[in-house]
């Protein structure tokens, strides 16, 4: 059956061939007007299958900002350090019809519906122990340790853009603190803006899906950070919130827990079995990836991944 169809790089190749002008059919993120610069016809896929074996296919060397896809780093630290108890009396486990940047229950319940969209995470990394930028520190030495990339950083520019124009953030940020969630000052939200300027590959984003798939296992083998449930729970939010408002149509058509961000990568966890990188980085209306999104749903039909 398909589930044994082996992978290599022509399928990738001709699975991002078939699906490159879909770019035509999104519009690149402005609304941070440094993502404004992106090319929006690079385009990565990448698949690290079982055993870590790593199969590329486009621009894999190109950079782009990992946004959203962050907020699962800043989750599994934040869960680490806290425990899940704690960080789940902050925020919910609920999914959502909302775009991300949306304040949903903010003002009536008081809680951010769940850790994905932008409430949530922006309390996530408030979470997340130490002062300053130590916070961000953690997230980034978290994302290098994940990649093996310990020269990745993150993009100064791209994060004075945010800080700059992200007063919605900033509006959130205080009406959580307002609500006795956030106790910290700016410097919380400044992490959170620096975390989501994190430059990376589609097949670093690979590893990270991979990481997941895996018991938070690194592709390499390597297991200082194993922990089952703690994968459970990241991937249970990818699947249920990870592409904020499509994500239901998103379990029934590709079925696989996934984080997208709106510099143009999707993180996809097949668990047990591999992680997958996209990049392309014109959205859709939901601000997903649209040429990355359609490139992953024919990889999934191809090899016949969906958890379904
Ligand atoms: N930095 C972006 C923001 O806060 C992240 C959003 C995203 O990738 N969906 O608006």
């Amino acid at each position: 059956g398909a589930e044994n169809k082996i992978i290599t790089e022509k399928s990738l190749e001709s699975i991002l061939e078939k699906n490159r002008t879909y770019y035509i059919e999104g519009k690149v993120a402005d609304y941070i007007p440094e993502l404004g610069k992106m090319d929006a016809k690079a385009i990565a896929f990448s698949v690290v299958a079982k055993n870590g074996k790593i199969f590329n296919s486009g621009d894999v060397h190109k950079k782009f900002t990992m946004q959203s896809i962050s907020k699962i780093i800043a989750l599994m630290i934040a869960v680490n350090e806290r425990g899940e108890a704690d960080v789940f009396n902050k925020m919910g486990y609920f999914g959502t019809d909302r775009p991300f940047n949306h304040f949903s229950n903010l003002e009536t319940t008081g809680k951010p519906l769940n850790p994905m969209m932008n409430a949530g995470a922006i309390l996530t990394t408030s979470l997340i122990l130490g002062n300053g930028e130590k916070p961000f520190l953690k997230i980034l030495d978290m994302v290098r340790y994940i990649t093996k990339n310990p020269t990745l950083d993150y993009s100064k520019s791209v994060y004075e853009s945010e800080k700059s124009t992200g007063h919605r953030n900033r509006g959130m940020f205080y009406l959580m603190k307002n609500n006795g969630l956030i106790s910290g000052n700016e410097d919380q939200l400044d992490n959170y803006f620096r975390q989501c300027s994190i430059e990376l590959t589609a097949e670093d984003l690979a590893k990270i899906g991979y990481f997941f798939a895996n018991q938070c296992v690194r592709f390499d083998g390597d297991a200082t950070y194993k922990n089952k449930e703690l994968a459970r729970l990241v991937q249970s939010q990818m699947l249920i919130a990870g592409m904020y408002e499509f994500s239901g149509e998103y379990a029934r058509t590709v079925g696989l827990p996934s984080k997208s961000g709106v510099g143009g990568g999707i993180a996809v966890s097949v668990p047990g079995k591999m992680g997958i990188g996209v990049f392309s980085p014109a959205l859709d209306q939901h601000g997903n990836s649209s040429a990355g999104y359609h490139m992953i749903l024919d990889f999934v039909k191809q090899y016949d991944l969906s958890l379904f």
